[in-house]
């Protein structure tokens, strides 16, 4: 065989990179191939912020197949039809792709299965690419997926990985094959003004110093707010820019206690992406049907203060002033936000997700769409009823209000925890405060919840 295409989408990588090793051993030259995908764009997901990772991305893998001789190929507009047009330039005969989980992904695959068998072309779609463990391998006696994590992790445990690929050595693309340019990055005043590079070069950067200094103490520090110490490689995992069966190798290769409790998040990232490759509807509808009585609606402008970090909350609003700054917000963050929105204020989690990918640069709709489900109580969690006060996760998480300070400048000149219970001050200090007053009483939050549960 002489040429074969592969499609590159959430696996922007040429290391541990099974399609392209695949191709490169059954063809004599290899088209990798880019399209940006219209319809992608069309349903909103093309946030400023993962547009600007994403050029970084593909301007880091075009270098890295330069190195080996090759070069990336980039079309834009209807993907079935871009890929098509490639493979019939370049008289392939097989396109390499990895698997993916969404319900648009899955109809994506097909009908490209269906027009490439139309031209005499065979499509290859691999697995563990763009997950450790491959969606649906793992299923307990009587359902298709996991729906609670434990037992999926203990499974997920005793998974034998493959073992991970090196970059290939040389990429030869056939001559004649258009590109479009690389896209550029959009302009900074609509990006997060804390917003990391992106690419597989500084994934990997991150990721080497991650498991030299970081992991070893991840699992006293993973929920420490102020000490960042978690390992930021989201984006690189959502972008495919870091492979997670490579991760798995190298984080259980590493020293300290740490590592088991690093591994078991990524496991958390395959659990949400087995439920959502069998239950594609839960992108947007309850996962669970019980939780149908949203009879209250919160104000508009609780939304809103909600999501510019005007709650009067100060945790809340640091965290959401994170997430705007950075594009990124810390994982208790999101947990405590979260809460807040769908349980204090009583919103539907649907509009808490929109907002979070509308600026996350890890942007994701298997991690984000079912942790807020976790969250709301819609989804898989077990105690689908508890609420997170940000007081109590205040001072639990920011015992001493360092995240605080650094993300509510209002708040910087208050010492110590009184800075997560402003309206404590009274007199002058609390005069000169430019800070607004919380929007809900946490007691009355929590009985609306009650009500529209039906549980008091
Ligand atoms: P680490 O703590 O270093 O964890 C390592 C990796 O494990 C992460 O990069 C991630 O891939 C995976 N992981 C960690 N926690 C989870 C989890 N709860 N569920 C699934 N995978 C996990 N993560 C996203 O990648 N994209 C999202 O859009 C997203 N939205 C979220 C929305 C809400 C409401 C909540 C509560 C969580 C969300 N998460 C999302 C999960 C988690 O918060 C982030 O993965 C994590 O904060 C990323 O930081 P890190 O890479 O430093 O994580």
């Amino acid at each position: 065989m002489n040429v074969s295409v592969v499609l590159f989408t959430a696996d922007l990588r040429v290391h541990d990179h099974p399609p392209l090793r695949a191709a490169l051993a059954g063809a004599r030259h290899v088209v990798p191939l880019f399209v940006r995908d219209r319809a992608v764009d069309a349903a909103g997901f093309a946030a400023p912020n993962r547009l600007a990772f994403l050029s970084d991305c593909l301007h880091d893998l075009d270098a890295e197949l330069r190195h080996r001789g090759g070069r990336l190929i980039v079309r834009s507009g209807d993907l079935v039809e871009r890929v098509c047009a490639v493979a019939r330039e370049a008289d392939a005969d097989e396109v390499h792709m990895a698997a993916d989980v969404s319900g648009f992904a899955h109809r994506r695959e097909e009908r490209l299965r269906r027009a490439l068998e139309t031209d005499g072309r065979r499509l290859h779609v691999h697995d563990t690419v763009t997950t450790a463990v491959t969606p649906g391998a793992l299923t307990p006696s009587a359902s298709d997926h996991f729906a609670v994590f434990t037992p999926y992790f203990r499974q997920w445990s005793r998974q034998r990985l493959r073992a991970p690929l090196g970059a290939p050595r040389t990429v030869r693309v056939p001559d004649g094959i258009a590109s479009e340019e690389l896209p550029s990055r959009p302009a900074a005043a609509d990006l997060s003004a804390g917003l990391v590079p992106g690419g597989e070069t500084e994934g990997r950067k991150r990721l080497a110093a991650w498991l030299g200094s970081g992991v070893g103490a991840y699992e006293e520090r993973h929920d420490d707010l102020a000490g960042d110490a978690t390992s930021r490689l989201s984006p690189h995992l959502h972008f495919g820019t870091l492979s997670p069966v490579e991760l798995v190798h190298r984080a259980r290769g590493a020293s300290g206690p740490g590592a088991g409790a690093f591994v078991r998040q990524l496991a958390w990232r395959d659990f949400h992406r087995q439920v959502l490759a069998v239950r594609p509807a839960s992108a947007s509808a309850d996962y669970r049907t019980h939780d149908r009585r949203r009879s209250e609606r919160a104000a508009r402008e609780d939304v809103e203060a909600w999501r510019e970090g005007r709650t009067g909350y100060p945790i809340v609003d640091a965290a959401m002033r994170q997430l705007l700054h950075e594009g990124w917000m810390h994982n208790r963050g999101r947990l405590l936000t979260a809460s807040f929105l769908t349980k204090t204020l009583y919103v539907d989690w649907r509009v808490g997700a929109r907002h979070f990918l509308r600026y996350l640069v890890d942007g994701d709709l298997a991690n984000n769409q079912l942790n807020w489900q976790w969250m709301a109580g819609t989804g898989t969690d077990t105690r689908p009823n508890r609420v997170l006060n940000p007081v109590t996760q205040a001072k639990r998480y920011d015992p001493d209000g360092t995240y605080v300070r650094r993300w509510v400048p209002e708040l910087a000149g208050l010492d110590g925890p009184a800075v997560h219970e402003p309206w404590k001050l009274r007199g002058p200090a609390r005069d000169a405060l430019d800070y607004p007053d919380p929007v809900v009483e946490l007691s009355e939050g929590l009985a609306r919840f009650k009500r529209a549960r039906g549980r008091d």
